[in-house]
């Protein structure tokens, strides 16, 4: 079986990559690890979504000290953004630049490159902002009516405009999917809207498990093998297994290939993993909290450059599992019904130290290993935490009572970096069109090419980058059989 391309996950990357080449007509073959999810609500149900994680990927992982833990991965068709909170960002021009005070990378494009494709991301995704509900529009008054710096701005969201009107759903979109629809993922927005096109061959539940080489030419693949033992060629092969498990299938290969020791981006590949420094703060208030959305606005400080602050979309029934364990339940349930909860994030530093070492995959050896140590980017752990204390003040001046828990290595909802984009082989993995630097006929289209991943959420720019990295395959023919 011979296609165009081959595309190796179905998260926002792959997806947005797989819509742009199979709409212009390319034989394209998308290959994700997931099944489906189930229809019958149970991904909106709190119990089974939160506090049993059925829905996680169940991988086991070593952390630096060689401590098992299981990263907050999903394996299913549209992967991470079947899940995410929707809030779809832009990131700022300025954050395309490097900083070196701050550990981060440049990329090698500027924001104007990416500028049409966050346009056509955002019109695919329906991105808009929502009406400020009560509750959040009298904290925000407070907030503002302090002049202690914080600036709020709507947040643009990829939600139906009539989720507001659902309340199940409106209640239940962030870290949960949708059984409706009213949630614009990868798969509803850009699968699903390719899916009757005869060129375009979807197979789900089956891994990739190798990349293969050309015999004569390893530098050139020839296809990939899924777990099953199923053999697939292409043209073009491209990753976009997210930022844990693309650079993990690109080792395993570059190790049996033997171009990990001649190949110059093979020393970079893995490495400068980033995640943001993540923390969520319960803010408790007299009056229970009726809004459905609630995340509405965000928050910016310019003391904190590299930080943002959103609501979570939580209602009550979620908020409760963030109380600590030795709480309760019911008493945890009863508190969280005066509860708002956020997402407080700031930009990690590109140390190359973070990183994800290969095993061999998907046959677990030797588990994979994230080995990532705040002590390598103080600055950027310090200005998080400033900005966590000048939150909660706010919020105690505000007439709220806070409660903060940071969140731990398996949050890995942003995870990005570990194949970063770079015009330099020796400090990049792929160049500045996603292309591998060194491979003739491998690209990169998910998180894992993010030099930097700035004070908002992700997703957004990796859509971007998917769309972009299909039209230059579709411009420079490297597509065609
Ligand atoms: C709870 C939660 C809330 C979030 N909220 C937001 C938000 O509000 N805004 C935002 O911008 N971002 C948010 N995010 C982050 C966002 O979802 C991710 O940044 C984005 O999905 C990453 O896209 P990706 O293409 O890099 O990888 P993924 O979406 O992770 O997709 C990778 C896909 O590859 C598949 N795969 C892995 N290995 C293989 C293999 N060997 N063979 C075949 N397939 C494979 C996986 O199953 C998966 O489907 C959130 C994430 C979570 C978990």
């Amino acid at each position: 079986m011979h296609y165009d391309i081959i595309i190796i996950g179905s998260g926002a990357g792959g997806s947005a990559a797989a819509y742009k080449l199979a709409l212009a007509g390319k034989q394209v073959l998308l290959v994700e690890k997931g099944k489906p999810l189930p229809a019958d609500g149970s991904t909106q149900d709190c119990r089974k979504v939160i506090r049993l994680g059925l829905f996680k990927s169940r991988e086991t992982w070593l952390d630096a000290h060689n401590r098992t833990f299981m990263p907050e991965e999903y394996f299913n068709p549209g992967g991470k953004t079947k899940w995410y909170g929707a809030a779809l960002l832009r990131f700022h021009p300025a954050e395309f630049e490097a900083d070196s005070a701050f550990g981060y990378l440049p990329w090698p494009i500027g924001y104007a490159e990416l500028e049409p494709f966050y346009q056509e991301a955002e019109t695919l995704l329906g991105v808009h902002v929502f009406a400020v509900e009560a509750d959040l529009k009298a904290l925000n008054h407070r907030l503002l009516q302090q002049h202690s710096g914080w600036q709020s701005l709507p947040l643009p969201l990829a939600l139906h405009p009539s989720i507001a009107q659902d309340e199940q759903e409106a209640r239940h979109f962030d870290g949960f999917a949708s059984t409706k629809n009213l949630k614009a993922d990868a798969e509803v927005s850009l699968l699903q809207k390719a899916a009757a096109l005869p060129n375009l061959t979807v197979i789900t539940g089956q891994p990739v498990a190798n990349l293969l080489g050309d015999a004569d030419q390893p530098a050139r693949l020839a296809g990939v093998m899924l777990g099953d033992g199923r053999f697939f060629s292409a043209q073009t092969i491209v990753l976009a297994a997210g930022a844990m498990h693309s650079p993990r299938l690109l080792l395993d290969y570059l190790n049996r290939s033997g171009l990990a020791s001649t190949l110059m981006s093979a020393q970079t590949a893995g490495r400068y993993f980033k995640r943001h420094i993540l923390t969520a703060m319960l803010a408790f208030s007299p009056g229970r909290k009726t809004d459905r959305l609630r995340k509405t606005v965000f928050w910016l400080h310019p003391e904190f450059a590299h930080s943002s602050v959103q609501p979570l979309g939580f209602s009550a029934d979620a908020l409760s599992a963030l109380f600590p364990a030795w709480m309760p339940h019911r008493l945890a349930s009863w508190l969280s019904q005066f509860a708002y909860g956020f997402f407080l994030q700031t930009e990690d530093g590109s140390h190359p130290g973070n990183k994800i070492s290969v095993s061999t995959y998907p046959h677990h050896n030797t588990l994979p290993k994230l080995d990532y140590d705040p002590q390598r980017i103080l600055v950027n752990t310090h200005e998080h935490s400033r900005m966590v204390a000048g939150f909660r003040k706010a919020l105690q001046r505000a007439g709220c009572i806070c409660l903060t828990k940071a969140i731990p290595l398996a949050g890995t909802a942003h995870a990005c970096g570990t194949l970063v984009t770079g015009n330099d082989p020796k400090q990049s993995v792929v160049d500045s069109h996603g292309k591998v630097h060194g491979m003739e006929n491998l690209y990169v289209a998910d998180g894992s090419i993010l030099p930097r991943s700035s004070r908002v959420n992700p997703a957004l720019t990796i859509y971007a980058w998917g769309l972009r990295l299909g039209s230059h395959l579709l411009n420079t023919g490297e597509a065609a059989i």
